[in-house]
């Protein structure tokens, strides 16, 4: 046939980090999640296809400004640090840090006081957090485990290797419904979730925070919210 049927819609290939439920998680072999149904409805409004690949959060930048995807979709904080090297969108979620514990420990917001273990995810704004506000050795003189995932950090407490884990609220109370764990205090960091494109991809950027506000517009984004949280 010397025709085509149609126009191949254009594909962007996202990055994330499926550790992070209910945003990006793995369900039957699956990536799944707000962060993907988001995607994917903003993909729809603006007439393009995504493709997902699932590594350690702290390669989502280094590996989006190397090229490897388009858009980095994985419940990723707008920090200044960060948008000094990629561009954000407009925010689509607000998040706070929140402390998880064994159910069983008598620990509270004390495990981030004393010789205690703490586990973190390399590179996340937890992790940050520890850093700058737990230097104080009249403070905190225990040790902080960084982990490739959440999803190590959380069996490490589950096996007591670690006593506590600093993550955002959202995701601190999904691993709160499933596993033995708790969540005993927040930390009111004030944080916003945004995708993010490569600096200076202004187009891209363009689709998909015209995207972002059909999918608000639409009342997809509020079906998508009720669905996943
Ligand atoms: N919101 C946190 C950050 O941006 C954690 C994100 C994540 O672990 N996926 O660092």
């Amino acid at each position: 046939l010397l025709f085509s049927t149609g126009l191949a819609a254009e594909t962007y290939t996202v990055g994330t980090s499926a550790g992070f439920p209910p945003f990006e998680y793995v369900e039957d072999g699956e990536i799944v999640g707000f962060d993907i149904d988001l995607m994917e409805a903003i993909g729809e409004e603006q007439g393009f296809e995504v493709e997902f690949v699932d590594i350690s959060f702290d390669s989502l930048i280094p590996g989006l400004n190397a090229g490897q995807f388009d858009i980095v979709a994985a419940g990723m904080t707008i920090t200044e640090e960060r948008a000094e090297v990629v561009d954000f969108t407009d925010p689509y979620f607000s998040a706070n840090q929140a402390v998880l514990v064994r159910e069983d420990s008598e620990d509270d917001l004390t495990v981030l006081y004393g010789d205690n273990k703490l586990a973190v995810q390399t590179g996340t704004t937890g992790d940050l957090w520890v850093e700058e506000n737990l230097q104080d050795p009249e403070i905190f003189t225990g040790d902080v485990t960084h982990f490739d995932t959440f999803v190590m950090a959380v069996q490490d407490l589950v096996n007591e290797n670690v006593d506590g884990v600093v993550l955002d609220t959202p995701v601190a109370q999904r691993y709160a419904e499933e596993n033995p764990v708790e969540m005993v205090a927040e930390i009111i960091t004030g944080e916003e979730y945004g995708l993010a494109v490569a600096d200076g991809n202004t187009e891209l950027l363009e689709k998909l925070n015209e995207g972002l506000e059909q999918v608000r517009e639409s009342g997809r984004m509020d079906e998508l919210l009720d669905k996943h949280f």
